[in-house]
């Protein structure tokens, strides 16, 4: 499953990185079709043709002081510049790597000798030094080419050096080593295929410069030599007629600028997908809040009074190449104020889902919410503009995710995060805002927390980290907390202390609480209530007394079955067979039916319904009195 479209379809997304691949492409058909193209001699001179304007006489683009034909020049020409600069960066890549290479890999005396003359290469500005290298080689093409490819080594040996030096000391390399493989063997097999899309991509990067570095030369008269032309050559004859015959060198001059332009446009939109830094960001980042897509929506409607947050039919969809993944398949529940309320299910039930989509948080693409509403205060959030959801997010509605060491920036201390979180919706001055955190941490039982304010995450244990997650949450006094696996990651005790801690602070700021878990026994201890999901919906709901003791679907007595009691150890656990449904691939009627053992043939027919079987305890079971007989 991958997320990725291929490389092939991104580049083309990039508009311009297509329309640098578009022109680059004509340019190089034309170049390359020179000698079958119906074109004049581009050396023949025709002095009673002298300096014709475009179009005259038969001349597309006119012609010279000697009278030769332009356009065939300009085509030979870009032939010329091309293949000199494309050679140019191959000689550079090939030698600047090896350099690279070598020295990375090798490091310690061998490194500092090929770097130390890489530097003395750097230490001239590097067209001086190509002027330098072809005024002692002597003025020419090719000489010019070899004067534009040394002074490039040293961009691709620095590069390079730095991939490898950090590949070199990776378990992997040091594994191909214990399995006896030699240097240059690693090197080629093991160092090189992860080094090649940093290659590629200073090459893609570099090769419009080093065109236009061999113009320059040839403009200078240093490289090719009459009568062969390049494009900075016939920029240098140009020069003198600027003003009489502006032609002259205008058409070379474009050439340049449209040649570079269309490959660095396309090296740019190349070296975004091969960078391996960028595969899995910049490109398919996530857009600021999901997309929502609704077909028809049942009219908005007040919820009953006392809901914190009101959620009807909600659905979210995961759509990846040809697949739909319905993670969330209408979930509707009420969240009461003040109250807690427990969504339980196995991993992968759309739980997550289902919490980040009331915010607008889960990611597009590929997440788009396709249908219902989430009412909070009146509104119907799914409705609401980037700037409202901002002014929710964290103020009046906050989460608490489940690892907070991928929640908490690594690189800023835990007061000033959660001053940033105070700062975000408040107009507090800086001063204050970290007070506040100071009271805070206070407030989740970190001892001594004007000094552990200063401490960065790493520095912290993880019931410490949640702790500050919890203080994050807690800072904008929000109605309603979502806490998602909040303990998941952290161990048992701890875990305990975590629990009681969130529970008591609920309590104290009177917020409502959804509060995601797997695991029952968390349930039992915390929640009023509780929804039990099953493959992107609720099965049942109830109070949580209600559902523990007489659980009605089959799916939670297996659940309620699978959590060990303290002082029963003789208690046998059983387990569910099977595995969840994949969301792509839902069976028709029940999800849980091929798992269920009181399954039936209705029961993987039509709609199953969530049906009450009264005082609010919901089920979606159609045979809820053989699973209770
Ligand atoms: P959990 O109940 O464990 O929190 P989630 O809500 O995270 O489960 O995931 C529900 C389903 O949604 C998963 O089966 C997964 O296939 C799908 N899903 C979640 N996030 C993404 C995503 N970013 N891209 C594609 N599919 C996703
Ligand atoms: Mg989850």
């Amino acid at each position: 499953m991958s997320a990725r479209p291929g490389s092939w379809k991104l580049l083309l997304n990039n508009r311009l990185a297509a329309i640098g691949l578009g022109v680059l492409a004509l340019t190089l058909l034309c170049a390359l079709a020179a000698p079958i193209l119906p074109l004049m001699q581009p050396d023949a001179t025709a002095l009673a043709d002298r300096l014709m304007r475009p179009f005259e006489g038969g001349h597309v683009l006119g012609t010279d002081h000697l009278g030769r034909d332009l356009l065939s020049r300009l085509i030979w020409g870009t032939r010329v510049s091309i293949a000199v600069g494309v050679s140019a960066t191959l000689i550079a890549a090939v030698f600047g790597s090896a350099i690279g290479l070598i020295a990375g890999y090798a490091g310690g005396r061998t490194d500092n000798w090929l770097m130390r003359g890489i530097d003395m290469l750097m230490a001239f500005p590097y067209i001086l030094l190509a002027l330098a290298i072809v005024a002692v080689l002597g003025p020419g093409l090719l000489n010019a080419l070899y004067a534009i490819a040394l002074v490039n080594i040293p961009f691709f040996a620095r590069n390079i050096r730095g991939v490898t030096l950090g590949l070199s000391r990776r378990d992997f390399i040091d594994a191909a080593r214990l399995s006896g493989k030699g240097h240059v063997r690693i090197l080629l097999t093991e160092v090189l295929p992860n080094v090649l899309p940093i290659i590629v991509i200073t090459m893609s990067t570099t090769v419009g410069w080093m065109i236009l570095e061999t113009a320059g030369l040839s403009f200078l008269g240093l490289g090719a030599q009459p009568p062969q032309a390049d494009l900075g050559s016939m920029l240098g004859e140009g020069r003198k007629l600027l003003f009489n015959a502006p032609h002259v060198s205008l058409v070379p001059g474009l050439m340049i600028f449209i040649l570079v332009m269309s490959i660095n446009l396309l090296g740019d939109g190349v070296r975004d997908i091969l960078d391996p830094r960028l595969k899995s960001g910049v490109l398919s980042r996530p857009a600021a809040s999901t997309k929502v897509e609704r077909q028809d929506t049942s009219p908005l409607t007040p919820g009953p009074a006392g809901t914190a947050l009101d959620v009807r039919d909600l659905a979210t969809e995961f759509r990846l190449g040809p697949e739909v993944y319905k993670a969330v398949g209408g979930v509707s529940f009420q969240l009461n104020e003040r109250e807690c309320l427990g969504l339980v299910g196995e991993s992968g039930s759309g739980k997550s889902v289902t919490a980040l989509s009331l915010l607008g948080l889960a990611p597009t693409p590929p997440g788009t919410i396709t249908g219902g509403r989430v009412i909070y205060d009146g509104r119907d959030l799914l409705e609401a503009n980037l700037g409202e959801l901002r002014h929710l997010r964290g103020n009046r509605i906050a989460y608490i995710f489940q690892d907070p060491l991928s929640t908490l920036h690594p690189l800023f201390s835990v007061g000033d995060q959660i001053a940033e979180a105070v700062r975000a919706h408040h107009p507090v001055s800086y001063r204050e805002a970290w007070a506040k955190a100071v009271r805070l941490l206070d407030m989740v039982r970190i001892p001594n927390a004007e000094n552990r304010a200063r401490a960065y995450p790493h520095q912290l244990s993880g019931g410490m980290r949640q702790r500050v997650g919890i203080a994050m949450a807690l800072a904008n006094d929000a109605d309603i907390l979502i806490a998602d696996e909040p303990t998941t990651a952290l161990d048992v005790t701890v875990q305990a202390e975590v629990l009681k801690l969130l529970n008591h602070l609920r309590a104290d700021k009177q917020a409502a609480l959804l509060f995601i878990t797997h695991d029952f026994g968390v349930v039992s201890e915390l929640c009023d209530r509780v929804a039990v999901m099953y493959a992107g919906r609720i099965v049942e709901m109830g109070t949580t007394r209600e559902v523990l003791e007489s659980p009605a679907h089959p799916y939670t007595r297996k659940l309620i079955a699978c959590v060990p009691v303290l002082g029963q150890p003789d208690r046998r656990l059983d387990t569910i067979e099977g595995l969840p449904p994949t969301m792509n691939r839902l069976p028709a009627g029940c999800a849980f039916a091929p798992r269920c053992p009181h399954v039936a043939d209705s029961c993987t027919k039509g709609d199953m319904r969530l049906e009450d079987m009264g005082g609010g305890h919901l089920v979606r079971c159609i045979r809820t009195q053989e699973v209770a007989a």
